[in-house]
């Protein structure tokens, strides 16, 4: 029976065990659950978000998790969790909700449906990108690609063999491009010669830190959009400072998601160090009170940066690593399981059982 039961929580995935092979089921309800969310949006927004889906949950999908959060879950801030982790006390099926990034959506959308069931949360700021309207390239590159199939008159057409052509490029961008469309070849065959965005975005990721920003520019500025349309751009649009200081007024905490949303392992030290240092330095300032919680950008931490971070006075840095929080936890890798639409979604739409499965296996 135990093999049997061993064998089918196996095809959920190995991180359903522990170490000593244990099902992680029968440790339900010990450890600090933190999830993590970016983007929540209403249906109207569909067409113009430009997203990758893994960072955004419809606002409906979000209104009933949070429901069910409040109706069975003990759900805490993460300063107050972690606290109450680290003095033994803390209560049976603990939640801690954060959000990354700044989105404007945060505040719009998912702010309300927190108050509705007075759920605290943590919301993780770039600080460059408060107030500037400016966007993430990888949004901005979302919108060029679209645009560059539009152009090409793909939609509806035959597959044609080759992707669209991009405007001149630079020639460390332009072997990029070849690059992301030779490992997209299947992708493009099925979907009509579209390069898959999120191919691109991820082998940027993996260059050098300007690589995105500097191919999103050069291809909007190529096809004459260097700025979104209005609707697209408020769609995708940041929180402001006066969203941030009204959510601040409404009860929420927030932390730094570093300057620029660089990837902070493969920075130098110096740029890792401002990365930490200014942007906790401008929400100090800006809120009027000290800010020690940090979320790495896309998760990705070292233990060089985890000691960077502890340096630049954080106490507590949240990472993309599954997982429950456990008392032995280090506060500087904090597990968090990030959520979106597909995560709690059956065929038929959201499912209440599927959610309270992520919840219990932590992944
Ligand atoms: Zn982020």
């Amino acid at each position: 029976m135990a093999m049997t039961l061993k064998h089918r929580l196996k095809l959920l995935g190995a991180s359903a065990f522990n170490r000593l092979g244990v099902p992680r089921l029968v440790r339900r309800g010990q450890g600090l659950l933190v999830l993590c969310y970016h983007r929540v949006v209403p249906e109207a927004w569909a067409a113009e978000v430009l997203s990758s889906p893994h960072i955004v949950v419809r606002e409906e999908t979000f209104a009933r998790q949070m429901s069910l959060l409040a109706a069975e879950y003990a759900v805490v801030s993460l300063e107050d969790g972690l606290e109450m982790l680290a003095r033994g006390h803390l209560p049976r099926r603990a939640v801690a909700l954060t959000f990354d990034d700044g989105w404007r959506d945060t505040r719009t959308i998912a702010l309300p449906i927190l108050e509705r069931y007075a759920l605290p949360a943590l919301v993780y700021l770039t600080t460059n990108f408060i107030g500037t309207g400016r966007l993430f390239w990888q949004e901005r590159l979302t919108h060029a690609l679209r645009q560059l199939q539009a152009g090409a008159g793909l939609r509806g057409a035959p597959p044609p063999l080759s992707p669209p052509l991009p405007p001149p490029l630079p020639p460390d961008l332009a072997a990029l491009w070849d690059q992301a469309n030779q490992a997209n070849r299947k992708h493009r065959e099925q979907r009509h010669g579209m390069l898959d965005p999120h191919a691109l975005i991820r082998l940027l990721k993996q260059s050098a830190p300007d690589a995105g920003e500097r191919l999103a520019t050069a291809l909007l500025d190529g096809l004459g959009q260097l700025h979104l349309p209005d609707t697209t751009a408020m769609a995708n649009a940041m929180l402001d400072w006066d969203d941030v200081r009204d959510m601040q007024r409404r009860g929420v905490v927030f932390g730094s998601h570093t300057v620029d949303h660089v990837l902070l392992p493969g920075a130098s030290p110096e740029v890792r160090a401002v990365q930490l240092e200014e942007s906790r330095r401008v929400l100090r300032q800006a809120l009027g009170r000290d800010v020690r919680a940090l979320a790495y950008p896309n998760g990705d931490h070292s233990l060089a940066v985890r000691r960077a971070a502890l340096a630049a006075g954080y106490t507590s840095g949240a990472t993309l690593e599954r997982g429950f929080n456990e008392e032995s936890m280090d506060c500087l890798r904090v597990r968090r399981i990030n959520i979106y639409e597909g995560k709690t979604a059956s065929s038929k739409g959201f499912s209440p059982d599927l959610f309270r499965f992520v919840l219990t296996l932590a992944r």
